[in-house]
């Protein structure tokens, strides 16, 4: 079977009702990115930090995988279909999909601010002040922080350098390093990039566009694999 590498970012999970980063409408026009996603935010106002994430955590219980996760399940019967994913939600996994690495991160777990490999599940949807980890250091969420490294990027490069097939959906390609993972995809793969909006992509590289929402977006690029 040929390994298909999908790369996903907010966009595939827009249909869910997840709002995306940067685009009109987007999540972070009502917030200052730097007060909410960063170790100085963090230390500046735990209680804010804190309060962002539940408030995410508790909306993602609401939310459903759309036909554009599911779509990439399906395509598991022709393809041996690794998921490389900036989103820090669970909607591939509810979805199905079963090789999933998360490159930011994950909403539904915490972990402790000393000792980085303490990570535990999130009960419920809240992460308090005075949550502590087994040695006793406050909990924070497990999420790569901007200016933050992050771990799974050597996996992801490895992952990307074996694909046969490369497809994007629903990222701006603005996030970094996350977005370097184009430059390590083999010269002779073919790329497919979904998106209802144009993305710059600064890669001279041939990207097949297709110009629609994931959910059917998905659904032609099922097509397209399948005819080809
Ligand atoms: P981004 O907001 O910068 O870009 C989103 C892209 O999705 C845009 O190009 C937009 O045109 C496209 N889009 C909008 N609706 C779409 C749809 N229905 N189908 C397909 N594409 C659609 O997001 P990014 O590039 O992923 O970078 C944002 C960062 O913020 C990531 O690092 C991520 O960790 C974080 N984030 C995660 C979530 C989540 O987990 N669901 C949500 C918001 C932000």
């Amino acid at each position: 079977m040929k390994k298909l590498v999908v790369f996903t970012g907010a966009g595939i999970s827009a249909e869910s009702g997840i709002r995306t980063f940067r685009d009109m409408g987007g999540l972070w026009e009502e917030y200052d990115i730097m007060e909410v996603a960063s170790y100085e935010g963090w230390q500046n106002n735990m209680e804010l930090v804190l309060k962002f994430y539940n408030d995410r955590r508790k909306q993602l219980i609401e939310c459903r995988p759309n036909e554009g996760h599911t779509g990439l399940v399906e395509l598991e019967k022709h393809f041996n279909v690794h998921i490389i994913t900036q989103n820090v939600d669970d909607l591939h996994e509810r979805a199905g999909s079963k090789n999933i690495l998360h490159l930011h991160g994950n909403l539904n777990k915490s972990r402790s601010t000393v000792h980085e490999d303490l990570v535990y599940d999130v009960d419920g949807w809240e992460i308090k002040v005075g949550d502590v980890c087994e040695k006793g250091y406050q909990l924070r969420p497990h999420i790569v922080w901007f200016g933050e490294p992050v771990p799974a990027m050597m996996p992801a490069i490895k992952i990307t350098s074996q694909a046969d097939i490369f497809v994007v959906i629903g990222t701006s390609l603005n996030v970094y390093p996350a977005a370097s993972l184009l430059g390590y995809v083999p010269a002779k793969t073919p790329i497919y990039l979904i998106d209802p909006n144009e993305v710059a992509s600064p890669w001279n590289r041939n990207v097949e566009f297709i110009y629609e929402k994931a959910s059917k977006g998905v659904e032609i690029l099922k097509k397209k694999l399948l005819e080809s």
